[in-house]
């Protein structure tokens, strides 16, 4: 069948392939232990929740503008000013609430860049940024830093991989898949970079509460905790799936300028208009309840941080051959396992497909996050799981 060329290098997302399988198998009675998807397993706080359910009795059930609630766009903004660290200013208009941080994204790639343009997508990448790219019509352009430091990037690597049709730049930080976090001076100098070269700067945000630093309460760095002199075009995206536990709920936002905010509007109410109305209520009562929503966040990071130290020591006891890069941030390990290639089994989507098939363990081969010598485990599970999916892989080692 012919399809249109827009969609001609249009692969599924592999991360949502592989929970998918990984769910299938266990509906056929596998004993699946699903680590592949990036996905908290706690409910939606209640009071968050709650304020949907009245909402839909109060009957905010019909379109909302485009650009999300007016109330809810107020309020980001205010939580935004709030939180920054570098002084900045945020307008209402400047928010666009959208279907999931996902769509935020689209629509900046689909806004911003088109034929011609290439993009620098900092590697490993989240799944979705070159597909998205390409679906904008431009080409991505992967740009990697050094091993040692969890690849994060500095000016020099993104000068030598830059050239006269760079356009953009796609960052993410605390990073799915590695949980690499950006410093704020390591930030700032990729900022000032891209501000100098007149790239825009994309800069998704979503797992900026999930980070282990050591003074409680504090976010990693974003690109408002600079100062605004530093930062060039830019949009930031960020959303409520994660740090609430809300990723069935669709909600995240762009924050940009307002002159941009206009146009990811308008190219959003002729696709999917606004974001469902009875989860902008959900996610205005977070937003305008910032102490409660700060205590909610913090009981889940209590329980990322204990999960990722036992799922890491465990690995590094048990399967001390396997490398990972130490996560500050995020719920994802990105694991080194190139070591264990072989004949017949050479690349990382062989090595998650074999551990599948005898362990039961569901991972993303790495591959789809653009190394092949990894892979991710999620680790939004509970502590029993991760610790019977470490068990599982050490002792089908053992024999
Ligand atoms: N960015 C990153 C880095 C992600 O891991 C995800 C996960 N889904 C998203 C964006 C999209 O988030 P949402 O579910 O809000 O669309
Ligand atoms: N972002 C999550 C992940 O990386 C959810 C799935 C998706 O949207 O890609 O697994």
């Amino acid at each position: 069948m012919d399809f249109s060329p827009n969609i001609q290098k249009l692969s599924p997302s592999a991360t949502i392939a592989v929970s998918t399988l990984a769910r299938k198998l266990k509906a056929q009675g596998r004993d699946i232990i699903n680590l592949s998807a990036g996905e908290p397993d706690f409910p939606t706080p209640d009071w968050i929740a709650q304020a949907a359910i009245r909402g839909i009795r109060d009957g905010r059930t019909g379109y909302t503008p485009a650009p999300g609630l007016p109330e809810l766009r107020e309020a980001v903004a205010r939580d935004m000013e709030t939180r920054s660290r570098g002084g900045w200013a945020v307008e209402p208009e400047s928010v666009v609430v959208t279907c999931g941080a996902k769509q935020a994204l689209f629509n900046a790639c689909f806004a911003l860049f088109g034929k011609g343009d290439q993009v620098l997508v900092a590697s490993p990448y989240w799944t979705s940024y070159p597909q998205m790219v390409g679906l904008a019509g431009a080409e991505a352009n992967f740009v990697k830093g050094p091993e040692e430091r969890g690849f994060k990037l500095s000016p020099e690597e993104l000068e030598a991989a830059s050239g006269p049709r760079t356009r953009g730049l796609i960052l993410c930080s605390p990073s799915n898949p590695t949980g690499a976090v950006y410093t704020r001076d390591e930030l700032a100098a990729v900022a000032r970079w891209a501000r100098d070269r007149g790239i825009w700067l994309i800069s998704d945000e979503i797992y900026r509460r999930i980070v282990f630093s050591e003074s409680e309460g504090e976010m990693a760095a974003g690109l408002m905790d600079l100062e605004p002199g530093e930062v060039g075009p830019h949009v930031v995206v960020d959303g409520v799936s994660k740090c609430f536990a809300m990723t069935g709920w669709r909600i995240g936002f762009a924050v940009t300028s307002p002159e941009v905010a206009d146009k990811l509007s308008a190219l959003q109410s002729h696709s999917t208009s606004n974001a469902a109305t009875p989860s902008q209520m959900a996610a205005l009562e977070a937003f305008t309840h910032p102490e409660r929503a700060d205590a909610s966040v913090a009981e889940m990071l209590e329980a990322f941080r204990r999960r990722r130290d036992l799922t890491a020591e465990a690995i590094r006891t048990r399967l001390p051959h396997l490398s990972i890069i130490e996560p500050q941030g995020a719920f994802y390990l990105f694991i080194r396992v190139d070591s264990e290639f072989q004949d017949g089994m050479a690349d990382s989507q062989e090595w998650c497909s074999q551990v599948l098939e005898e362990t039961g363990v569901a991972l993303v081969p790495g591959v789809a996050f653009g190394d092949d010598r990894y892979v991710r485990l999620s680790y939004a599970t509970s502590d029993d799981l991760l610790t019977e999916a470490v068990r599982r892989l050490a002792e089908e080692r053992e024999g």
